[in-house]
């Protein structure tokens, strides 16, 4: 499978860390050109660093992805500077508490800002030069909270499902100009996600949920998402639920 995309071209948002990080790790071990991006320039610079010194090639591109304008140009840039973009991984999102009584609608408008809007306006970016190479893959992460909706996390679940349909809109309007749509949804995967959660309890539960025994590695993720990548062009892996062997709640 790694012959199939050695050359191609991926730009990874969210790569400073868990997923992201992990997604592009393995696809520049398969030969990907890889951008990536995340606010943490020093991490994103690490990252190169290490793609490089096992003979890969990648480039940070440090900043916001819910400023449209950026969101836009690394786009542009990753096609300008590789000659061409083959793979989209929208990776970058965050978690945070809440209910609807006492919906903090601030926090609301950053949860949905990050996951639904800033994979818009990458995707958005991303069409026009993938139809005109007739061939391209976009990946955005979901979760299976884009499935079943619980109580306490209301925004998380609400950007999912909208980022869900806003990509099942995309695979058909796509479709005919060779692009590949897939959305992942991954269960509980031991990352960093925790971190960014600013009410302290949620916090620990999300840390200790992500962090169970049993759950999956950022590497195991990154792994389904190679393999979505590497099926042949007509066959296109429209979505992807990878969870923890070991859980048991229904879908
Ligand atoms: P991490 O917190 O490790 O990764 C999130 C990434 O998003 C980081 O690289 C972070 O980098 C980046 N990011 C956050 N805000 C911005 C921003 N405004 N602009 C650019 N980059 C940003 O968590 P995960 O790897 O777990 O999360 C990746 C995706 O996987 C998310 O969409 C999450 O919802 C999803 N997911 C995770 C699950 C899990 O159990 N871990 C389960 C299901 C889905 P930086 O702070 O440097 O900007």
């Amino acid at each position: 499978m790694g012959e199939i995309l050695t050359g191609r071209v991926a730009l990874v948002t969210g790569a400073s860390s868990g997923i992201g990080e992990s997604t592009a790790l393995e696809l520049a071990a398969a030969g990907v050109t890889v951008a990536v991006v995340a606010r943490r320039a020093e991490r994103l610079e690490a990252l190169v660093a290490k793609i490089q010194a096992a003979g890969g090639t990648a480039l940070a591109l440090p900043g916001d992805v819910t400023d449209e304008a950026f969101a836009t140009q690394i786009v542009a840039q990753t096609a300008k500077r590789f000659g061409r973009l083959d793979i989209l991984v929208n990776c970058a999102g965050m978690i945070q508490s809440g209910g609807i009584e006492k919906a903090d609608t601030e926090e609301w408008r950053r949860v949905m800002n990050l996951n639904l809007y800033a994979t818009l306006y990458t995707c958005k970016a991303a069409i026009g030069i993938m139809r005109a190479q007739g061939s391209g893959d976009i990946i955005n992460i979901s979760s299976t909270a884009g499935r079943r909706a619980g109580p306490g996390a209301s925004a998380y679940c609400a950007s999912k499902f909208a980022l869900t349909a806003m990509t099942s809109s995309m695979r058909q309007e796509v479709a005919r100009d060779g692009i590949r749509v897939c959305i992942v949804e991954p269960g509980a995967t031991t990352t960093g996600i925790s971190e960014g959660v600013t009410d302290e309890k949620f916090r620990k539960f999300i840390s200790e949920h992500v962090s169970k025994e049993g759950s999956m590695r950022p590497e195991d993720v990154a792994a389904a998402i190679r393999f979505v990548v590497s099926l042949p062009p007509r066959a296109n892996v429209s979505e992807l639920l990878i969870q923890p062997t070991m859980d048991t709640a229904p879908i």
